[in-house]
């Protein structure tokens, strides 16, 4: 195998690499998650724990402590299966890809959304996950922390044109990526 072939994701890494990249956005100090469903090599939705839409952030206001859990944010799980409810897309069968083992709660309802196999890197303080994962016969691949880095290197692509004949005004701050 040549050393740019084997620099190149399997499937499993490629997602779970996503599901790091979700978690960027997670707003909970306590934990950052990512959860990226997928079917047939095809991302469904994306979730990372966060507040209920016009609620306030943990990390600007502190965490809503209830019997020493964080009960402000909704789990990564949670929010990409509501997504697809919300956009009344199907999660039978697909795969739930998660930067850390699911909690209890969050184990049961991919299980009931039909979710077949859930791949992880971490492990999670305190979830009775695997129980109900080995009665509903869901499948659970524990794998090696993907990669950190993103390998894009713009230098070494012979038909990339960089951005840097652009003024700096221009370029990252002319109001298109808000
Ligand atoms: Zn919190
Ligand atoms: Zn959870």
């Amino acid at each position: 195998m040549s050393k740019e072939k084997s620099s190149r994701p399997s499937w499993d890494e490629y997602f779970l690499k996503l599901a790091m990249l979700v978690s960027e956005r997670a707003t909970c100090p306590r934990m950052h998650c990512g959860c990226v469903l997928v079917r047939d090599k095809q991302i469904l939705a994306t979730g990372y724990n966060g507040s209920i839409p016009g609620d306030v952030h943990c990390e600007d206001v502190g965490c809503y402590v209830v019997d020493n859990h964080c009960i402000r944010t909704i789990h990564g799980e949670m929010n990409a299966l509501l997504q697809c409810s919300r956009h009344a897309v199907s999660t039978d069968g697909a795969t739930a890809y998660v930067t850390n083992m699911p909690c209890t709660n969050c184990a049961k309802a991919l299980i009931v959304a039909g979710i077949k196999r859930i791949v992880v890197f971490s492990d999670y303080h305190a979830t009775e996950a695997e129980e109900f994962l080995e009665i509903a016969k869901v499948e659970l691949c524990r794998l090696k922390v993907p990669e950190k880095m993103i390998n894009y290197d713009l230098d070494s692509y012979s038909s990339a044109v960089k951005f840097e004949d652009k003024k700096e005004d221009e370029s990252a701050h002319d109001g298109c990526c808000g």
